[in-house]
């Protein structure tokens, strides 16, 4: 187990702490795990019914994030996924309570429920008028199975907000009960999840999962859920979910809802906005309107990746409670309103003005000697593609493979649009732009660069000869250095296109033909390569890890010894 803390017992002061520290509208109850809203005490004088929740620790940023004006005045922590005892919810009780008196919001788990309800008995003896409200909003147990009743999970938060925003607005105990009831009666939540999470105390996973499986309908504590089955599309995840809490709330077309897309700790924001995507677009199908949208990490199980989908029908009322302002750091400070599909995608401007493709009649022969050199650089970026990508990911990031195979690719696609090997400068301008196009990373501009360069240089031969080729080939080097900046020697392509056109340059001046002017080509650039594995890197992602890249050959010096061998081998065929 590997987490950034000081001491597995003191992870929740620790964390609460930190929260506190960073937030000047919370403080913290002397020497408990409760948070408070730092004017917790002028809300409650003001006639302000006060709002608790709390829980086991570990779903961060609940509970604490909620705390603030317009959301909840405390929120009462326990250790990781264990119910805060009696006495700490009392603690919270005396600390917010006025003569409004105090509602608590309990997710649906037998410890909070005595806790809490224990604490809210013991509160009104002392005179501290107190309601609760249970909150059980998961759909993936059915509502009255044989089991503790449905969980409480990510909905939770709509109900705080909600009911928050009603306090704010001077309702009565009673009132602030209520409209958090008929919250809690409209929601559904369920989740998935794809890797299992930690308890620092445990120090180990609650539950397995293999590769390719998840687990469907789970709890927020790391148990496990409802069904296991194997990884689907996100597209696929969303409508299961969505179809079981659709079904539950028995929601029909047109009806209005606010949808919460919440990460359960360890999904990336790219998968949390693919998730979006996919519900939103879902909820469309079924001409469900959504009011108000999400995504984030609201309620979470520490790191365990995966996602919860929330649905919560609304009207204007609910609508304006959830709209309310509140200072409650966790809650998003974007408004929730959804883009209109009509505004979801902009077009581009016009095209830049396109003087590589060729008019008709002027194109490429198929039989072209030239088309058959590229089209064997192609096939050999193609199948170099592993090889590239172990070299990257032991000295780069390991996307130098997928790059090359990408300029093959789109050299491909486009080859047939290209003009004709008559003007091999247009063709090389060709190729140019669409490596620019399709090539992101070092290589893509670098390669750009390297077939624009060649391109100029060839237009101001006089015959496109071996010379000429060879002018073109050193000039195209040239460029590629001025642009990265890199020397011979830095570890590089260059170290292996530098030596190449040296070569050419000096076999044909010393008469050689052109097959043996090209096997010293190819020779050249493969020893280049092999040499730089005892360089130390100079420029590049390699040069992050210095001495590490030693006894490895830069990929990139690699793939050029590559392409060279592959166009001598066409060339000598
Ligand atoms: P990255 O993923 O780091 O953006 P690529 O994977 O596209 O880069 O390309 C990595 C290769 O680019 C390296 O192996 C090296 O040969 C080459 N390279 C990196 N920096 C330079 C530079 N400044 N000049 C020339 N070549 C470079
Ligand atoms: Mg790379």
């Amino acid at each position: 187990m590997k987490k950034l803390i000081n001491d597995v017992a003191h992870v929740v002061p620790d964390m609460l702490a930190g929260l506190a520290a960073l937030h000047p509208t919370l403080s913290l109850l002397q020497g408990k795990n409760i948070v408070l809203r730092a004017d917790a005490r002028a809300a409650a004088e003001r006639g302000e019914v006060a709002l608790i929740s709390g829980g086991g620790a570990g779903h961060e940023p609940a509970h604490g994030g909620y705390v603030g004006a317009g959301m909840l005045s405390a929120a009462v922590a326990g250790e990781v996924f264990t119910s805060p005892s009696t006495d700490a919810v009392l603690d919270a009780i005396r600390a917010v309570a006025g003569k409004a008196g105090v509602l608590l919001i309990v997710k649906n788990y037998t410890g909070d429920r005595l806790n809490f309800g224990l604490a809210a008995e013991i509160a009104r003896a002392e005179g501290i008028p107190v309601e609760m409200v249970v909150v059980a909003d998961d759909v993936a147990l059915a509502a009255n199975g044989d089991h503790a009743g449905r969980r409480g999970l990510a909905g939770t938060v709509l109900v705080h907000k909600i009911a928050g925003a009603a306090a704010a607005c001077s309702a009565t105990l009673q009132q602030v009960a209520q409209v958090a009831r008929d919250a809690a009666a409209a929601l559904g939540t369920m989740g998935v999840a794809l890797t299992p999470c930690i308890v620092p105390a445990a120090g180990k996973p609650g539950f397995t999962l293999g590769e390719g499986e998840i687990e469907w309908g789970l709890g927020i504590h790391g148990e496990a859920g409802v069904e296991r089955g194997r990884l689907v599309t996100a597209d696929d995840v969303a409508a299961r979910l969505l179809d079981q809490i659709i079904g539950d709330l028995q929601l029909q077309a047109d009806e209005h809802v606010l949808l919460l897309v919440n990460n359960l700790g360890g999904t990336p924001a790219s998968e949390l906005d693919i998730v979006a995507g996919a519900a939103l677009a879902h909820l469309a199908r079924r001409r469900i309107k959504v009011e108000r949208a999400w995504a984030g990490t609201f309620l979470s199980a520490l790191e365990m990746a995966g996602i919860s989908l929330t649905l919560l029908r609304v009207d204007g009322q609910r609508l304006a409670l959830l709209d309310a302002v509140t200072e409650a750091p966790a809650w998003p400070a974007t408004n929730g309103h959804v883009a209109d599909a009509a505004h979801v995608t902009v077009a581009t401007n016009a095209a830049a003005p396109s003087a590589t493709s060729a008019t008709e009649g002027t194109r490429m022969a198929p039989d072209a000697t030239l088309r058959h050199v590229i089209d064997a650089v192609c096939a050999c970026l193609e199948q170099a593609e592993s090889v590239l990508t172990d070299m990257d990911q032991k000295v780069g990031d390991g996307d130098l493979g997928i790059s090359m195979a990408r300029a093959a690719q789109g050299i491909r696609e486009d080859i047939a649009e290209w003009p004709s090997e008559q003007d091999p400068a247009a063709v090389l301008r060709a190729m140019s732009a669409t490596v620019r196009r399709v090539v992101g990373g070092t290589s893509g501009p670098l390669y750009a660069i390297l077939l624009m360069r060649a391109a100029a240089t060839l237009e101001t031969q006089q015959r496109i000869d071996a010379a000429a080729w060879a002018a073109a080939f050193a000039e195209a080097v040239k460029g590629v250095m001025e642009l990265g900046g890199a020397k011979a020697g830095d570890r590089t392509m260059i170290d292996a296109l530098g030596p190449a056109s040296a070569a050419l340059q000096a076999a044909l001046a010393s008469g050689a033909r052109l097959g043996a002017a090209l096997e010293a080509t190819a020779a050249a650039a493969a020893e280049g390569a092999q040499a730089t594995a005892s360089m130390t890197p100079r420029r590049g992602r390699s040069s992050y890890i210095g001495q590490r890249a030693l006894g490895h050959a830069d990929p990139g010096a690699h793939a050029v010894a590559l392409w060279l061998a592959s166009i001598r081998d066409a060339l000598n065929a």
